[in-house]
């Protein structure tokens, strides 16, 4: 009787709980792994890591996840892990034109024949304005939205505590010349809206000619905004460098202290 109460109070051994949560560390690590899957810039497929297919292309890594609701297929050759895209997701941005389901490689490639046609109607900073679309959006997207551009940022104009930073003004100039009240185009890329609930976009002139997301970096005004990805990431980044070289706005000389 004494023996048996010993045994039922008796803990587990410790090297039971280390096996344990081993086991589960290297099941979520494997798990984890798993999510991974490659796009690249012109496919419309989503791969494994060494996919044969993708060994002489630029490949960006994602999760499943994103790959599903971006609109990505598993590849037929390397068979990738498959998951499920909730509709009601793929249809957040219903009708519009996004750079990375088309595969777009280059800001200068998107057509804007494609795209939503608004009116921009109010102008905030460098790199936020407010559009009209001219046809009624479906999904998430309301007929009148504020749109963060993609990929870009502008010093800031009215931030409440670091109040005026050097070049915010010129930025937010730039904008409001090149933009209030003009016809513009927009595309969407990977992500929707921010967690402001500003709309994600490219915007492009009317000529078709201009990408202003572009311009803005390309003309000193903005900093390549890398944290988040997007499908023109790299070309941003150079455009950026190129400005930088050339002492372009914010890089010139009065302007050093960033
Ligand atoms: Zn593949």
């Amino acid at each position: 009787m004494g023996d048996k109460t010993k045994t039922r109070k008796k803990k587990p051994p410790r090297v039971l709980f280390v096996i344990f949560f081993g086991a589960l560390f290297l099941a979520s690590a494997v798990f984890g792994a798993a999510q991974e899957v490659y796009t690249t810039p012109y496919g419309g497929s989503y791969h494994r890591e060494n996919c044969s297919t993708t060994s002489s292309s630029v490949t960006r890594k994602i999760t499943v996840q994103e790959a599903a609701l971006a609109g990505y297929k598993p590849c037929r050759v390397c068979k990738p892990l498959v998951v499920d895209a909730p509709a009601e997701k793929n249809a957040e941005a219903a009708g519009f034109y996004r750079v990375n389901i088309e595969g777009i490689s280059s800001y200068k490639a998107a057509e804007i024949s494609k795209m939503q046609k608004a009116v921009v109607t109010r102008h905030v900073d460098g790199d936020t304005v407010e559009v009209r679309f001219i046809s009624k959006p479906a999904g998430i997207i309301n007929q009148t939205e504020k749109i963060r551009m993609i990929g870009v940022d502008t010093p800031e104009t009215v931030h409440p505590k670091k109040g005026v930073e050097a070049f915010g003004k010129e930025a937010s100039e730039y904008t409001k010349r090149a933009l209030l009240n003009k016809n513009v185009y927009i595309a969407l890329d990977w992500d929707i809206k921010d967690k402001y609930g500003r709309l994600l976009a490219y915007i492009y002139t009317e000529d078709g000619k201009v990408c202003h997301n572009a311009k803005l970096i390309q003309e000193g005004y903005a900093h390549a905004y890398t944290i988040f990805p997007f499908q023109f990431l790299e070309e941003f980044k150079a455009l950026e460098k190129e400005a930088r070289s050339r002492k372009r706005g914010l890089w010139g000389d009065l302007h050093d202290n960033r």
